[in-house]
């Protein structure tokens, strides 16, 4: 069957709309999340390095700020919509329910290709959003890090330029995460994502009786998130034996070199030519690797019903924001596939930017083991509770985050009389 809407905002209010059903949750509780609270639309004048000055637009979407501030990335790539970007902040908050942050979600993105930027037009580019969206963020009401093509370098121009607008004088690190280290980030934020993807991938074959050692991974994406997860899974003790990006996939049934992988990618900005053991394929070959773990790194709608078919992994962890759409998830849950879904196997990311943020606001810091520690208590913990509420309820595994997340959302909603 053909997929009904690939609009991700639709399939958010879909997956929130079932799960507040299968609750029994009052109605207002569902109205309350399924819109969010603000959406601003920005228009940012750049001075290109040609003289001429190009206007881009952005948006930053604020869903929901009952459990506190809001929390979310922002993402640069050309197919930006606002109802992607209310899509992603929705999910933001659905995330710091199942890991129990004390944020709600937020998102921002911009529709702009940065491939096609010199590095002075992205530094302008990043300090005019911030100035743009200044007004509503702030380290007590939302705070912005890195997501799809930004990067600690990203977030060290906005904390300069935010600094300049509000802190009069002072540097304000807590109002952005994922920051350089040397720079107000903390150790092991860059890692984050993709550790708690590897973690997550080697809880779920825990929970089938799988051992992670004995399994073969398949990674779609190689930027930040799916690069880490296929070397922490290999540190695991995995066999990676097929990664891809939009340039190609590189697959070896005996298992690929990941952190030479990564050597050659941050070099050359692909993995395309990396050559030695590995097979060079087209992309879209990834799904059909022969694997027990598919990890969908990329972006949303990657796995559909055009290729669920061809997928052979007993276990998907969702390390992408939205990758599965319900058509095919449908599909994989028929043929008894389990489902780390994003909002909990992705969490690492903003776990550990929670972590940033407390360290900033107290000025101490933590070392590297610490931090991956304190993750790896807080995802295996969320792992589990979601697992109980699955059993509890005879759902599937995003049904039970979506249905923790929503309890644990609903309380302060009702503590602060908005029902
Ligand atoms: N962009 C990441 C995500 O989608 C991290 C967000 C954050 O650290 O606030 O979860």
């Amino acid at each position: 069957m053909a997929e009904k809407t690939l609009n991700p905002f639709k399939i958010a209010q879909q997956q929130l709309k079932e799960a507040c059903d299968a609750l029994g949750e009052d109605e207002a509780v569902y109205r309350l999340l399924s819109e969010p609270e603000r959406v601003l639309e920005v228009t940012i004048p750049v001075k290109m390095d040609n003289g001429k000055v190009e206007t881009f637009k952005g948006y930053r979407v604020q869903h929901n700020d009952a459990p506190g501030p809001v929390k979310g990335g922002i993402r640069f790539h050309q197919n930006v919509t606002e109802d992607e970007v209310k899509a992603l902040a929705t999910w933001m908050t659905f995330k710091c329910g199942v890991m129990g942050l004390p944020y709600g979600g937020a998102k921002g993105g911009i529709i702009v290709d940065p491939s096609e930027l010199s590095i002075g037009e992205l530094e302008r580019l990043s300090r005019g959003y911030v100035r743009a969206i200044a007004p509503i963020i702030g380290e007590r009401r939302d705070i912005p890090a890195p997501d799809v093509n930004t990067n600690g370098q990203t977030m060290a121009w906005m904390v300069d330029e935010y600094s300049h607008l509000r802190g009069v004088g002072q540097t304000l690190p807590a109002a952005f995460t994922g920051k350089p280290v040397e720079f107000g980030g903390c150790l092991a934020r860059k890692e984050a994502t993709g550790y708690g993807v590897a973690l997550m991938a080697r809880e779920a074959a825990k929970f089938r009786g799988l051992d992670i050692k004995d399994l073969k991974v398949a990674v779609q994406g190689f930027g930040n998130v799916g690069s880490y997860t296929a070397m922490y899974l290999q540190e695991l003790g995995a066999t990676v034996v097929a990664v891809s990006d939009v340039s190609c996939c590189l697959a070896n049934q005996n298992g690929l070199d990941i952190k030479a992988i990564m050597a050659y990618a941050a070099k050359n900005k692909t993995i395309s030519g990396f050559g030695g053991e590995a097979e060079e394929l087209n992309r879209n070959d990834i799904f059909s690797q022969p694997c027990d773990v598919f990890a969908p790194c990329a972006l949303e709608n990657a796995v559909i019903s055009e290729n669920v078919d061809k997928i052979q992994a007993g276990i998907i962890c969702e390390g992408a924001n939205g990758p599965t759409t319900p058509e095919a998830e449908k599909v994989l849950l028929e043929k008894g596939v389990f489902i780390v879904p994003d909002i909990l196997a992705n969490a690492g990311g903003v776990t550990v930017s929670y972590f940033e943020w407390v360290q900033n606001l107290h000025n101490y810091y933590w070392n590297f083991n610490e931090v991956q520690e304190k993750q790896e208590i807080k995802m295996v913990d969320a792992f589990e509770k979601v697992i109980n509420m699955m059993q509890e309820h005879h759902v599937d595994m995003r049904k039970a985050a979506y249905m923790l997340s929503i309890k644990s959302l609903a309380m302060p909603m009702k503590l602060r009389g908005w029902f």
